[in-house]
């Protein structure tokens, strides 16, 4: 099928893209490289040794949106465009509802005009908020806690609607929950703009020496170690959850919503000591207030995808430590 990315060259979409591409899909990435590299591109063609079209773009302009559909013959769209920094979400709210919902009205738009209506939307579980119980299932509460958050809550109402007053449109809302690790051929990985704020990101540049030490953001949780847990997926395993979803979606009209999660949940501890142990390198840390914010746990309960997709995580926190590492000592150079 001809498969448009929105934000294809970040870190998810081209580990999709990869994906889609070596299962036969023709894949069209469409970003604005507002956070990514144009380097990307060619590790993804060095990867899959195929052709992949790339459009320098912003979704918000709607006219070269609805060219690119209709000129590249698009049948299905991955909506992975976007900024996602939770912290700075708060500190730049408009900033982020024009991009995010702005940007996703716009594709919609487009879509429309171009009669394409199935889509795959990079959600997230931080609509859920906190949590009223766990693991988080599709049905819990959405109640997000900051305006990320809220964005990403606002585009699934919106495309609930559309679902609703147009019964042509296929529409699965994956929430993802903490994507992590690398592709296995250590070319492409996660390579934030400016100093990161996700734990991963941070361990590399630790290990990597870019930054001297780990700050972990409070050890007085209700957890077994104290230090915060979450369910961190292999981004792999991620973008197998999108094959599995436009398979199954283009089959499926209406809004389907689905978790995406292994359905564990690590310590930031177990997550040191198993990368201290593929890397041979010990990652320096100090313990510090927590991060405003955050959550003592939470995890997915990922059946749902299991049940309906036929999807579930298959790799474990030593292929996440592993791959991740194998990225981070590549030289970085194509
Ligand atoms: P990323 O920043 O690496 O990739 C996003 C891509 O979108 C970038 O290449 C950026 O250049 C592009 N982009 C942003 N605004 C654009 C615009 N207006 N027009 C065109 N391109 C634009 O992020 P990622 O981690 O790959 O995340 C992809 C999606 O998944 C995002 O929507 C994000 O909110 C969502 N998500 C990410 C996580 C996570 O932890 N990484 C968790 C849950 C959901
Ligand atoms: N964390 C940390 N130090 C960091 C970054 C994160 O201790 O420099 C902790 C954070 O408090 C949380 C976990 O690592 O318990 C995952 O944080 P991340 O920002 O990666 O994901 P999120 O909190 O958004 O789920």
């Amino acid at each position: 099928m001809n498969i448009l990315l929105t934000g294809g060259m970040g870190y998810i979409g081209s580990h999709t893209a990869i994906l889609l591409s070596e299962a036969g899909h023709q894949v069209h990435i469409y970003d604005n490289l507002c956070n990514s590299n144009i380097d990307t591109l060619n590790r993804i063609k060095k990867i899959t040794s195929k052709d992949i079209a790339f459009t320098n773009g912003d979704i918000r302009d709607t006219e070269k949106l609805f060219n690119t559909l209709v000129n590249e013959k698009i049948e299905i769209v991955i909506h992975l465009a976007g900024l996602k920094a939770v912290g700075e979400s708060s500190q730049k709210p408009i900033e982020y509802y024009a991009n995010n919902v702005q940007g996703s009205i716009s594709l919609l738009q487009a879509m429309q005009s171009a009669n394409i209506k199935t889509l795959v939307f990079s959600s997230s579980a931080t609509v859920y908020g906190n949590p009223v119980y766990l693991p988080y299932d599709e049905d819990h509460p959405t109640a997000p806690t900051n305006p990320y958050g809220r964005n990403k809550l606002q585009i699934e109402e919106m495309l609930h609607d559309l679902a609703v007053s147009d019964k042509a449109w296929s529409i699965a809302c994956l929430r993802y929950f903490n994507p992590v690790g690398a592709h296995e051929s250590g070319l492409i990985g996660e390579d934030p703009n400016g100093i990161p704020n996700n734990l991963m990101p941070v361990i590399g540049q630790v290990v990597s020496g870019k930054l001297p030490l780990l700050n972990i953001f409070g050890d007085d949780y209700d957890t077994p170690d104290g230090t915060g847990k979450r369910d961190y997926i292999h981004v792999m395993d991620l973008a197998e959850g999108h094959l599995a979803a436009l398979n199954w979606i283009k089959n499926n009209p209406r809004l389907h919503i689905f978790n995406i999660g292994s359905g564990k949940s690590y310590s930031v501890l177990e997550i040191i000591h198993c990368f201290e142990q593929v890397s041979s390198h010990s990652i320096p840390y100090q313990v510090v207030n927590r991060r405003p914010g955050d959550l003592p746990e939470y995890y997915a309960s990922a059946d749902k995808a299991k049940t309906v997709l036929g999807w579930e995580a298959k790799r474990g926190l030593s292929d996440i430590c592993n791959d991740s590492w194998r990225w981070i000592k590549n030289p970085k150079i194509i």
